[in-house]
This record gives C-alpha cells, structure tokens and sequence, in this order.
C-alpha cells in the first residue's frame, strides 16, 4: 500500500514538510492539498490562529499562493472539527502549535487521515521548535526542504535573526527581521566562540586522561 494513502483512504499516514523560513513549505503543502483535492478526497486544513499575518482563514504562501483554512486556538480544537469524512488533513505552521499536536496527528492517522504537517524545523537559535522534533520522530515521510543562504547562496536549512537582542521565539509575520542561512554562515549569537570553548575544555579532559 502507498506511503501516501489510497483513494479508498483506508491507509492513514503522517507527512512532515520541514525546514527553514522562506523554503517554500507552504507552497508544498498548498501542492499536495491541490492534488488531493483533484483527486475528489476530501480535504481540511488547519493553522494556528496566532498565524494571522495574512488572512485569518487562509493559508497564504509568501509566494501569495493560497487556499482556505481554518484558525484553531489549540491542537485538541483540530479532532473537534475535523468531519468523519475528511480523508485529508493539512496543518500549516505546526511548530507554534503545543506538545498535544503529535498525539492528535496520530489519532487522525490511525482513523485512515492522510495528515500532511508543514513548519519550521528549527527555531531562530537552531534549536527543535516546539513540538517539532516529537512529529518529525512519528512521522512516515519526512521532506527537508532547503532555502537559500542570504550571504553566499548554498542551500540554507537555518532561520538565522538579524537583531539577536530579540529573545522571543515566536515572532509572527516579521519577515524582514529573519534570512534563511546556510549553517557555516547562521552563527547563533557568537557560537563559534561557545565551540571553541567547548573544544578547548574537551583537550584538557583528555590531557586529564593520559595522566590516569
Ligand atoms: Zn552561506
């Protein structure tokens, strides 16, 4: 049986697109939405309502694709709404929702839902965001999908923020104050000194070890 579920939706499945700011993972999700719903399967998408930028009930790309959602306040809000007859189930910008997220996505699949899930792997430290790493471990089929490194224009997998001064993690919608990095150039608040440190206390380890 596919990976992705069949027409009779008796398989259901958990697809995670990941990775960082503007790599495109909307446009993925609106994709793959757009191909269920040529396919007549019946098709719901969420987002978390504190994802307002754009349009309260769509999903909009920053390419200006779009397509419409509903905004939910939690992840339990999600099986509330979702129809016994939805054979697909699309969240957009999963990251901001809570832990709760990666137990409703696997009630959804086990029901036979296709769940397709689109967020940024990484928050602006580089560090798992939110629920992230827990939905990226359950899934069935993970896509990393790249963007490009604002300084020298290799694939980018880092959200990397401009002004580090600003210690919220979530910061919705304030485009211009991130950039997609490659990693040599999305150095987290002066990390390659932390690596050096690190570096440095592990020789004196096993200095300490050659002495026993
Ligand atoms: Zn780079």
């Amino acid at each position: 049986m596919s990976l992705f579920g069949t027409a009779s939706g008796i398989s259901g499945s958990i697809e995670v697109v990941c990775g960082p700011m503007f790599s495109g993972k909307t446009e993925e999700l609106i994709r793959r939405v757009k191909r269920a719903q040529i396919a007549r399967l019946k098709v719901q998408i969420f987002k978390p309502a504190i994802d307002n930028r754009y349009h309260e009930t769509e999903v909009v790309s920053h390419s200006a694709l779009s397509t419409p959602a509903i905004a939910v306040g939690s992840s339990i809000e999600i099986l509330q709404k979702v129809f016994d007859s939805t054979r697909v189930v699309a969240i957009d910008e999963v990251q901001f929702f809570d832990e709760n997220i990666s137990i409703v996505v696997e009630k959804l699949a086990r029901r036979g839902v296709r769940v397709i899930v689109a967020g940024l792997d990484q928050d602006f430290m580089g560090k798992p965001f939110g629920p992230m790493a827990a939905l990226l471990a359950i899934a069935d089929n993970v896509n990393k999908i790249h963007a490009i490194c604002t300084v020298c224009g290799a694939p980018a997998t880092k959200t990397f923020r401009k002004d580090p001064k600003e210690s919220a993690q979530v910061l919705v919608g304030e485009m211009d104050l991130y950039e997609a990095r490659c990693r040599s150039h999305a150095d987290f608040f002066g990390e390659d000194q932390d690596q050096l440190a690190f570096f440095v206390n592990l020789n004196s380890t096993s200095d300490k070890n050659q002495n026993l």
